[in-house]
């Protein structure tokens, strides 16, 4: 049996005939660009995640760095970042010029809110807490730091669509949530496509306003703008989508129920749930001193895993100018050299899961055999 890490279009054949049926609808009304489609699907969202108001963008990484522009972060001040971040986290920072400040990361693969003040100083201007992995981070603790000292909170929910702390949906404890629907995310898209999410509804008409050149009239900018604007097609598909988001994240809390209770491995360490935490199960991520040979082991057996992530943001080249080293952030170094992503997603059959959960259990590191 052959298992890969993911397979998209298993979601797409389930409801397929609503995909064809809502594409040919978009292809027949002769408007493609910020029509009926971008608006109810603005308004279902804002819902879902538990806002006042959506704001439809290209990407994820748009919702970032539109985010940190109109909130008035750039040049000269610094965002406080988890280390182990997807690296479109620190884009997102630096693209307005600002700098990322790494804090390690918890046991929970986010943001540990009991490192952030240390690196608290003068030109600390926001926190972007990522719900990694899909589990909401430790929002009480961090909402409380950045309330104590003036600072804006953004959420990254790329991959936590629909994740809460304690009841409440991420996304809603800062000043804007932000999300991807690249087509991997837990609600994907057939293409690329973003959104924010606020409460402030001012904000969220300058977003708008941003995203379309600058103008709210068409040929009267007010403001410098950029094209980020969520079309037609990927809103509409994405409407079809939104309707079955919660089927499909019950599917992979049942799927990561399994590989919680069924994987037994004395090498292997399984993910931790915080305490009020729920998880939307964006990856599977599991933690292992022999993992290259578990992967070798695992592709023996046509199972095949990915990595989230390999290099932690401040080792890459992208961010050679910020002069960090190997040993700057040990905690993030050594979950990049351990972290391993087994195969999630929706579609994933029973037998394929009970193919991967035995490959898992029967895994012993060569050296440890007699
Ligand atoms: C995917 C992702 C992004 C970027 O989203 P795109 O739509 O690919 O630009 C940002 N942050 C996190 C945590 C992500 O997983």
């Amino acid at each position: 049996m052959k298992v890969l890490p993911n397979v998209l279009d298993r979601q797409f054949f389930q409801h397929q005939a609503e995909y064809e049926q809502k594409a040919l609808d978009v292809l027949h009304s002769g408007w493609y660009i910020l029509g009926k489609e971008v608006s109810a699907f603005e308004r279902e969202f804002a819902e879902y995640a538990g806002a006042k108001a959506c704001v439809g963008l290209a990407s994820g990484l748009d919702a970032l760095i539109i985010a940190f522009k109109l909130l008035g972060i750039g040049a000269g001040d610094e965002v406080i970042v988890q280390s182990n971040a997807y690296i479109a986290c620190v884009m997102g920072i630096t693209a307005n010029g600002a700098t990322p400040v790494f804090v390690e990361p918890d046991a929970y693969h986010n943001l540990d809110a009991d490192k952030i003040e240390e690196k608290i100083t003068a030109k600390t201007k926001a926190i972007l807490a990522v719900h990694l992995y899909g589990q909401a981070s430790d929002m009480s603790a961090i909402k409380q730091i950045a309330d104590k000292h003036g600072l804006i909170l953004v959420e990254d929910c790329a991959q936590s669509h629909g994740a809460a702390f304690k009841g409440q949906k991420c996304g809603t404890f800062g000043t804007v949530g932000c999300y991807s629907f690249y087509p991997t995310k837990n609600l994907g898209a057939f293409g690329d496509a973003g959104a924010i999410v606020t409460n402030d509804e001012k904000l969220a008409d300058k977003f708008r306003i941003y995203r379309n050149y600058g103008s709210e009239k068409k040929y009267h900018n007010q403001m410098l703008g950029t094209n980020s604007r969520l079309d037609e097609m990927q809103a509409g598909l994405l409407r079809v989508k939104l309707k079955y988001i919660e089927e499909y994240t019950g599917e992979r809390q049942d799927i990561c129920g399994r590989y919680l209770n069924e994987i037994r491995n004395p090498y292997i360490k399984l993910p931790k749930i915080r305490d009020g935490a729920t998880t939307v199960w964006h990856q599977f991520v599991i933690t292992t001193d022999y993992r290259d040979a578990l992967i070798r082991f695992l592709e023996s057996k046509e199972i095949f895993t990915t990595i989230h992530y390999p290099i932690p943001p401040h080792l890459s080249e992208a961010y050679g100018y910020l002069n960090y080293r190997e040993g700057s952030f040990p905690i993030a170094e050594k979950l990049a050299d351990s972290v391993l992503s087994l195969p999630l997603y929706n579609g994933l059959a029973r037998e394929e899961q009970a193919y991967v959960i035995a490959a898992v259990n029967a895994f012993v590191p060569e050296k440890e055999v007699l």
